[in-house]
């Protein structure tokens, strides 16, 4: 019954108050990593972002103001890798906590993202429900096609969690393999730890993915869904298998590796 009037309710807001097109165009235009999608995907994403900005709630600390401009940015960037899922992957939080570069600094997050020492102080399961916190300084920097991206990070971490754990790995959709899945991800992932262990400090320069990938399972998916949507070739390159089993979650293939490949 919820999900009926819930629908019926998105249904009658997309009517009546879609994005504003100017307002779009400015955010289609000032993310490059959205010029690969089709019109129809487009038009979905439109929905989609009109719906994330009347269903969560942006808060803002440190005396951070937020225009029309830059809450639409946040929310496409979050709505990209749920384009072909369905908002409902989203559901069970609410809020967004946007902080200025201050905080971060202070907190000396790696990926500038604060849900995990909020993951630290409350424990995972409130972390599934719990707001997401995010620096404007570091979505700034994201969406611009160079493999870095706070906002889509965050949300993978938020998909991630739908499967009640926090493991790199989101519920799988019917005819995906998670035995597949894991094998992937493990395989490319140690390659990367002990690359990074390698390196040692010269890692950051000399590899192609971020080494904050090699902290975790966890983080290691959520860095991986970053260059999935911003610099497809570069994870494609560098461990194919772990691009093939995103484009088969995110039901999405940046590069075209399929056709390429049939
Ligand atoms: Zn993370």
């Amino acid at each position: 019954m919820f999900s009926f009037f819930r629908n019926r309710r998105r249904r009658k807001l997309l009517a009546e108050r879609p994005l504003k097109p100017e307002l779009w165009n400015q955010v289609l235009e000032q993310h490059p990593i959205l010029t690969r999608l089709t019109e129809a995907e487009r038009a979905s994403l439109r929905d989609l972002t009109t719906l994330f900005l009347a269903e969560k709630q942006f808060e803002t600390v440190q005396g951070l103001e937020l225009d029309e401009v830059q809450k639409a940015s946040i929310a496409v960037q979050a709505c990209l890798p749920i384009l072909h899922l369905g908002l409902d992957w989203y559901q069970g939080w609410r809020t967004l906590i946007l902080t200025p570069r201050e905080f971060k600094e202070k907190r000396r997050d790696p990926d500038g993202a604060l849900v995990h020492e909020y993951d630290e102080e409350l424990g995972g399961e409130v972390m599934e429900l719990g707001p997401v916190f995010l620096s404007w300084r570091d979505i700034e920097d994201s969406g611009w096609g160079d493999g870095y991206n706070v906002v889509i990070h965050e949300m993978a971490h938020k998909l991630d969690l739908r499967s009640g754990d926090y493991d790199g790995c989101p519920p799988l959709h019917r005819g995906m393999s998670y035995q597949e899945w894991g094998q992937s991800f493990r395989q490319a992932y140690e390659d990367l730890r002990r690359k990074v262990t390698r390196l040692g400090k010269r890692a950051e320069k000399a590899l192609a993915i971020d080494p904050y990938a090699a902290t975790d399972p966890a983080e290691f998916f959520a860095v991986c869904s970053e260059y999935f949507f911003e610099d497809a070739k570069v994870l494609f390159r560098e461990y194919p298998e772990v691009y093939r089993q995103l484009a088969l979650f995110y039901r999405q293939d940046p590069i075209g590796a399929k056709a390429a490949e049939g």
